[in-house]
């Protein structure tokens, strides 16, 4: 991962950058930031950078082949430790049982926490995550062995606070480390971390991203519509891993539901719409805005294809035809009328209306607005 691949963070990576030019990287840091920050994709393309043979002033190459094994997090002398659950064995697990697991965790994302993770390892949930004391003996055997390519060992702690009773093991390495070993704590919570390993390693605190950044991230990854964008960004409160959820779920489900809702409201089939309405209502109060706010970007496309020659529908190809049909059916003031209808029980959704009657009253709105207004 280079370091342009994690998204902002400008001032932190010069930071680092000139750290790494002028030789005065410490040995162990701890990159604090909340869930769904940058902190883990930051740990990963400093490491890369440092390793790369062909690096620039500004970044990996990428390229290299330190860089290709990092990027696929294989390179022999870049270690990770991370929390663990027991397997059904019943053997006091290491982060290396679960290696192919974490690089494969690694590839799908760099936002997860710490609950998806142990989701992917678990058989099940409800074990509790931890770094075992045999995790700690295998560090220690791991760091003192001599490089096998580079000139330096990393090692990448990811959620410290699981060491709970292993710190000490921990804190004597830290001071007392290995030549050439450099540390990456990666962590979300300062107080669940001794203050005594608080206190040994240089502290980089990593921002949670704004909302500005989090609709730019949004709509350059997914290439959401600004005003969809803007809704999920305000949602996920700069937290990218629930922004990542809260789109992905909006792509799963929700406009087939939101195209039977409309075909109820349409139909005036009152029961469709009364069972719809207990399954909106079940999503929660933010999976409903996401909802809706899915709902407007199909009926703004419809408007459009409705009012502009040749406009070409900005949807998943299977939205495509639904908008079509609807913009067939209905006239222009009808769909703007029910956008309006829908855009103001968002905004009642948000300021803590009750959910179920807003959107039962507002189904009755569109199926009078679809009734009276039918193209003719
Ligand atoms: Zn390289």
């Amino acid at each position: 991962m280079q370091l342009s691949q994690i998204y902002g963070l400008q001032k932190i990576k010069q930071k680092l950058l000139a750290n790494v030019r002028d030789n005065r990287l410490p040995h162990a840091q701890l990159f604090l930031g909340p869930e769904g920050s940058g902190k883990l994709g930051l740990a990963l393309a400093l490491t890369q950078y440092l390793y790369c043979s062909n690096k620039s002033e500004t970044d990996s190459c990428g390229e290299c082949s330190s860089c290709r094994k990092i990027s696929s997090h294989t390179h022999p002398d870049v270690h990770f430790t991370f929390p663990t659950v027991v397997k059904s064995s019943g053997k006091e697990p290491v982060s290396n049982d679960f290696l192919e697991a974490w690089r494969k965790e690694l590839q799908e994302s760099i936002y997860f926490n710490t609950s998806d993770w142990i989701k992917n390892i678990a058989d099940d949930e409800n074990k509790k995550p931890n770094i075992t004391r045999k995790e700690t003996r295998d560090i220690i055997s791991k760091l003192s062995l001599k490089p096998y390519e580079g000139e330096a060992k990393t090692l990448i702690i990811w959620m410290p606070e699981y060491l709970a009773g292993q710190s000490n093991a921990l804190l004597k390495l830290i001071e007392e480390p290995p030549q050439k070993t450099y540390f990456i704590l990666v962590a979300e919570n300062s107080d669940a971390l001794l203050a005594t390993i608080t206190s040994r390693t240089q502290l980089v605190k990593i921002p949670k991203y704004t909302e500005e950044e989090t609709m730019a991230f949004l709509q350059a990854k997914y290439s959401l519509d600004p005003q969809k964008a803007e809704q999920i960004a305000y949602l996920a409160e700069g937290n990218f891993r629930k922004a990542i959820d809260l789109v992905e779920s909006v792509e799963d489900n929700y406009s087939e539901m939101f195209r039977d809702w409309m075909l109820a409201c349409y139909s005036n089939n009152l029961k469709t719409v009364s069972s719809l309405v207990d399954s909106m209502h079940k999503l929660g109060r933010v999976q409903l805005q996401i909802f809706l706010t899915n709902g407007l970007s199909i009926l703004r496309e419809s408007l459009l294809y409705k009012t502009i020659d040749n406009y070409t529908i900005k949807a998943e190809k299977d939205q495509q035809d639904f908008i079509r049909k609807f913009s067939g059916t209905l006239n222009a003031a009808c769909i703007e009328k029910s956008y309006e209808q829908i855009n103001e029980v968002i905004y009642h959704i948000q300021r803590n209306a009750n959910a179920k009657i807003a959107i039962f009253n507002l189904s009755l709105n569109l199926r009078y607005n679809f009734v009276r207004k039918k193209d003719a």
